[in-house]
């Protein structure tokens, strides 16, 4: 990187802007989370040609949370197909919280795979003999994708056990409604095992680019899923990626996306760019402040929006 690199010099600057920010919320669900701390802000840039640009803390480790749901997703369609996936979990956006009690009355699917009921509904769809095998395929993509090997944060993951009540209540819900059909108790050890696997930024900017890719790893070559089953995740992405914040994000950012509770965020723009960002305090939709920020202050700049005339 040399200072008259546009990328870097970009990237630094947004990173100054936005680091004194200082508003929102850290996640309080689970104790881990709270530990985190609120000044932290990383971000990450890969190009399609597997080339890294980051700023600010993007080498620090957080759990992944809720962007695990894309790569859940992914290998359930490379599993199963669309339609089977279709048949048992919806793809509307939802508007509504990301663990929202919210199924379709006359099928019982949740409405879509990025919200907590869908994306248990996804872990159940992942093939494999085991709960250890099915979160042991997940996490073998997540890496994968991140171009290195990624390890679960045990302690987080223990805590999301303990505090689980609501994605219980959620996969007993949707057992009694016929969308999800395997344990509840498997099926969510999976789920919340899944949440608590540790990346960071530039990891995120690497799995963005993946998907960016077509599912080629731009760094390592590596093929992780066919370019149908990416195109499939970032739709899905642009439409429901972002909690409650989706529509809002689309018209602001216009690149589909995924947030996850300890404050990470991916987006991406296909053959173009992989974004990763880091930070942990949250605005009241739930996504992280000043990445939500940094993307709208990016997007300007770079002129990404999905929909606008080149
Ligand atoms: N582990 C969290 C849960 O399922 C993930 C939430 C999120 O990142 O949105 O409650």
């Amino acid at each position: 990187m040399t200072e008259l690199d546009p990328v870097a010099a970009t990237l630094d600057a947004v990173h100054r802007e936005l680091a004194p920010l200082d508003e929102g919320e850290l996640a309080g669900y689970i104790p881990p989370l709270l530990l985190a701390d609120p000044s932290r802000f990383g971000l990450a840039v890969c190009s399609p040609e597997g080339r890294l640009w980051s700023a600010g803390d993007h080498a620090e480790h957080f759990s992944i949370q809720s962007i695990s749901k894309v790569f859940a997703f992914a290998l359930a369609l490379a599993d199963r197909g669309l339609d089977a996936v279709l048949e048992r979990v919806g793809c509307e956006p939802s508007g509504e919280r990301f663990n929202a009690i919210s199924l379709e009355a006359d099928t019982g699917r949740p409405d879509n795979p990025m919200i907590n009921a869908g994306a248990i509904v996804t872990c159940s769809l992942v093939a494999g003999d085991s709960a250890a095998g099915r979160f042991g395929r997940i996490l073998s993509l997540m890496s994968a994708c991140a171009g290195r090997d990624l390890t679960v944060d045990e302690g987080v993951f223990a805590a999301e056990l303990e505090t689980a009540d609501m994605n219980r209540a959620l996969g007993y819900l949707m057992r009694s409604a016929g969308s999800l059909t395997a344990d509840v108790d498997e099926t969510l050890w999976v789920y919340l095992r899944q949440c608590a696997v540790l990346v960071t930024a530039d990891d995120l900017a690497v799995m963005a680019a993946t998907l960016a890719c077509g599912g080629v790893n731009p760094v390592t070559g590596v093929r992780t899923m066919s370019s149908d089953v990416a195109r499939h995740v970032l739709t899905v992405m642009a439409t429901c990626g972002m909690y409650d914040a989706s529509g809002e994000w689309m018209l602001r950012v216009g690149s589909p996306a995924k947030s996850g509770v300890a404050g990470g965020v991916i987006t991406a723009s296909p053959a173009t760019f992989g974004l990763g960002l880091y930070s942990p305090l949250l605005d009241a939709q739930g996504n992280s402040l000043r990445s939500v920020r940094a993307c709208e202050l990016l997007a300007e700049r770079f002129s990404w929006h999905a929909l606008a005339v080149p």
